[in-house]
């Protein structure tokens, strides 16, 4: 990487390109391809685990892991899901619950995935066991539920405690409990114990990720940003799918290191940037090129989220893998009380020198839609924090207006600009 002048190269709309990109191609088609010779391998096993799920556990008994969160955000991004999410509903499930889970369902159900013409493999790796945890709400339960009776494999939830103030111990007592009880399951299927020193050695390549990811995050505080939100949901993929693996350290390593020489020869993301956005809520994945423009457009910098900041797990302790595990999966944004995640929202609207924010409700997934119980005024009116909702939704784009959210950016901003 050529970071002594770092790159000149720019997209159509002017952006300039993270010269990373390519190895961040490369290390999720090597991820990609490598489930799909695991499926056809019988000492290889493969486990489905939701995002915010203890993937340690599961790596440190040998399985492969895929992440349907990931395929249902691949769905949205090649802007695939509103061809497939009838075919769920035809099968009794809502319109309006989580278009992830309809859009892959329906994908299955349609015999498509966007795996098979970005990687030429036939789609998603068949499971032998599916693990999820509510501990981000109920409907990767219901999702992985489907495929359990799909592909008749064992299901396994771990089911924390919901919408937490302070974490106290008790929490995490039973949090930890419900791990213990499927990391006996886990044993069963994977016909291997528990090796501490193997689990050990994954936490703290995770810890690592998740530092170098939190401290990749933390450069967009420098004025001009050198990456903003739409290229970190990108560059999130591994610390999603890969934690616990060197080749994410690897990887984080190589952007912190591009990102580092941008801050230092002031290279901003956009090259004008006059106002500083907090998206709070989830990304509008079909929507990321044109959001991203406009934003660019406007000489604005989306520099922080709710979203990229879930998987800094950088409170993951080798030395207490027991409690730190259960910690980090139980205080998570998405798991807290609105008192807690507007402290949260305050810290990093100071931290980041934010001059608005931004909510998107998102139609399907109520549980990181925090505009709906009087945030945005509270914000407003006790802090002075500018904000502005618009509606949308992360998968759906029937459920998107893009004249309509256009307008209302165009006029907070403007409205920004004034004050
Ligand atoms: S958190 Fe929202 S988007 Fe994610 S799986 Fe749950 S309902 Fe779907």
């Amino acid at each position: 990487m050529q970071t002594e002048g770092l790159s000149k190269a720019k997209d159509s709309a002017g952006r300039i390109a993270i010269e990373s990109a390519p190895a961040l191609r490369k290390l999720l088609a090597e991820y990609y391809l490598d489930l799909h010779e695991a499926q056809k391998d019988p000492k290889r096993k493969i486990a489905w685990v939701s995002s915010v799920g203890p993937v340690e556990l599961l790596r440190a008994y040998g399985f492969e892991v895929y992440f349907p969160e990931n395929h249902g955000a691949l769905l949205g991004a090649t802007r695939n899901s509103a061809r497939y999410i009838p075919k769920a509903v035809a099968q009794g499930y809502s319109p309006d619950i989580c278009s992830y889970l309809t859009a892959d369902i329906g994908a299955h159900l349609s015999g498509k995935s966007p795996l098979q013409d970005a990687y030429g493999i036939e789609g998603v790796p068949r499971p032998d066991v599916l693990v999820y945890s509510t501990n981000q709400c109920r409907d990767v339960g219901d999702w992985w539920a489907y495929y359990a009776r799909e592909y008749k494999v064992p299901l396994l939830g771990i089911h924390p405690p919901h919408l937490l103030d302070e974490i106290e111990d008790r929490h995490l007592q039973m949090v930890h409990g419900e791990h213990e009880r499927v990391s006996q399951e886990l044993k069963k299927i994977s016909g291997r114990s528990l090796d501490q020193g193997h689990l050990k050695e994954i936490v703290e390549l995770s810890r690592q990720a998740s530092i170098l990811w939190r401290e990749i995050l933390n450069l967009a505080s420098n004025r001009p940003s050198p990456h903003t939100f739409f290229d970190a949901v990108i560059h999130m993929a591994p610390i999603v799918v890969l934690r616990g693996k060197q080749e994410t350290i690897d990887y984080y390593n190589l952007l912190k290191a591009e990102m580092t020489a941008r801050v230092e020869k002031k290279v901003g993301a956009v090259p004008k940037e006059r106002l500083r956005i907090y998206w709070e809520g989830m990304p509008i994945w079909g929507a990321l090129r044109e959001l991203s423009t406009l934003f660019f457009d406007l000489n604005t910098a989306v520099v922080a989220s709710t979203y990229c900041n879930t998987w800094a797990f950088d409170k993951l302790d080798p030395a207490n893998i027991d409690e730190s595990m259960a910690r980090v999966y139980t205080e998570l944004f998405i798991n807290r009380t609105d008192s807690i995640k507007m402290d949260i929202l305050r810290k990093l609207v100071d931290d980041f020198s934010i001059d608005g924010v931004v909510f998107h409700d998102c139609k399907t997934c109520p549980n990181n839609s925090n505009c709906r119980y009087g945030m945005p005024d509270r914000l407003l009116d006790e802090y002075g924090i500018a904000n502005v909702t618009i509606g949308a939704d992360v998968s759906d784009l029937r459920l998107y207006s893009p004249d309509q959210v256009r307008t209302t950016l165009e006029g907070f901003i403007e409205q920004l600009s004034e004050s």
